[in-house]
């Protein structure tokens, strides 16, 4: 998969050059490529700014620099243009799995109050937000994006780790644990070391359900809708 990300703060990028987001781009399952679109102002003193129509606060980007930044991708005929925005549909599990699909992203990140409304309507093909507050810019969101699309590609990870994780069943996952068998006075529960794997499934199955009954009782109704109906 390539992604092109438009931004102004290319520098903020570095951790993608760790963990399994690094691995993947190092074993080119990922090609990131960032594009400070600043380069492509043609003012005099690179500003990309100015000040809204209609008054109030802060500065909004110009459609120009971005429009001229985004024409110099090459072979972006088949590309999903993403913009990501507090004003997005929200990102999920279903949205990161049809996202790790494509062949090509190009997210474009904003910052002060946002981009001139005409970018969106001419380039980009769906806003996406991660979640119900506003952070300072598309950076932070873009790599929460990438990192998440990038363990769903093939060869990545383990697709048994990916196919058994919180929100990929409609579920949150059961509790994990891993030696000493007593921690402080807590032991691993006896089923886990019982070697017996179908009451080791069930009981995973029983907890998924209780927490996300408990945590996310959104997402426990639909499950148990869905059961219904199949
Ligand atoms: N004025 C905008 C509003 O009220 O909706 C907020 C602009 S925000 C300060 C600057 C940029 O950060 C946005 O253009 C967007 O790219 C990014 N951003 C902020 N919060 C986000 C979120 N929850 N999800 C995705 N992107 C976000």
């Amino acid at each position: 998969m390539k992604i092109d990300v438009l931004t102004l703060f290319p520098e903020m990028f570095e951790p993608i050059n760790s963990s399994i987001l690094g691995r993947a781009i190092k074993e080119n399952h990922l090609d990131v490529n960032l594009i400070n679109f600043r380069d492509f102002s043609k003012d005099a003193s690179k500003h990309v700014d100015d000040t809204p129509y209609g008054g109030g606060a802060g500065m909004v980007i110009k459609p120009e620099p971005l429009y001229d930044a985004y024409l110099s991708i090459e072979d972006k005929e088949n590309a999903e243009v993403i913009y990501m925005s507090p004003k997005g549909k929200l990102l999920t599990q279903n949205k990161v799995k049809e996202l790790s699909s494509k062949e090509h992203l190009i997210i474009i990140c904003g910052h002060y109050e946002g981009v001139d409304e005409r970018i969106i309507e001419e380039i980009v093909d769906e806003e996406i937000s991660i979640g119900d507050y506003v952070l300072t810019g598309g950076e932070l969101p873009c790599m929460v994006l990438m990192d998440s699309v990038a363990r769903n590609l093939n060869g990545v990870i383990n697709s048994e780790s990916v196919s058994d994780e919180s929100f990929s069943n409609g579920l949150l996952e059961y509790p994990q644990y891993t030696r000493p068998e007593v921690f402080n006075g807590r032991k691993v529960p006896e089923v886990l070391l019982s070697g017996n794997h179908a009451k080791i499934d069930s009981w995973r199955k029983e907890k998924s359900l209780e927490i996300t009954k408990e945590r996310r009782n959104d997402l426990y109704e639909e499950y148990m809708k869905n059961e219904k109906n199949n």
